[in-house]
């Protein structure tokens, strides 16, 4: 989690504070799991000690969900102010943020989960005529990103695999229910 070499946030109750944070230039990925953007800010782990190196995305949702730690980070000196390095673009910052329906090719589509790439995964409402239903993720503006229509009996083995392989921010409190319920969503 912490690199050898790194700071921690605090060195200790009797010390100044030595912060490892700050731009980064390695061309290395986001450390937020399933993130595949380039890290561009070190920010310090805001539970156990040590620092992550986060995408301007996940630096813009770190700035959303440590807002104290974050006028810390800015307050200091020596260290480029952040502001500058949290980027939110088209995607979605909270699971909040996402509508709880929308429509898509005039079907309706209800809010299912917020994916590690801040956009938001929807299924169909309603399976069509030969039993599928549909997921699609969206952007910020609602524009289809990612579309796949799959067998009503496979839903749930596909929102695991999205889980998996794509990574969840936050599940919709009903499929989080389906999910862990083991009962079916309502239609
Ligand atoms: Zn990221």
């Amino acid at each position: 989690m912490s690199r050898p070499d790194s700071q921690p946030w605090y060195s200790g109750a009797h010390r100044a504070l030595e912060p490892d944070v700050g731009p980064v230039d390695e061309h290395a990925l986001c450390e937020c799991g399933h993130c595949d953007r380039k890290q561009r800010y070190r920010l310090p782990w805001p539970e156990v000690g040590g620092d992550v190196a986060y995408c301007g995305y996940h630096v813009a949702r770190y700035r959303h969900h440590n807002r104290e730690l974050w006028e810390r980070i800015r307050s200091l000196d020596d260290v480029e102010d952040p502001d500058a390095y949290a980027v939110v673009g088209d995607r979605f910052l909270t699971l909040d943020e996402v509508p709880e329906e929308i429509s898509v090719d005039g079907k309706r589509m209800r809010r299912v989960a917020l994916g590690v790439d801040g956009w938001a995964l929807f299924d169909s409402a309603e399976p069509d005529n030969d039993g599928e239903v549909r997921f699609v993720t969206v952007d910020r503006s609602l524009e289809p990103r990612e579309s796949v229509e799959i067998s009503r009996s496979s839903a749930g083995e596909f929102l695991n695999w999205f889980r998996e392989h794509e990574g969840v921010h936050d599940l919709d409190p009903d499929a989080r229910r389906a999910l862990y319920g083991g009962e079916p969503r309502d239609v």
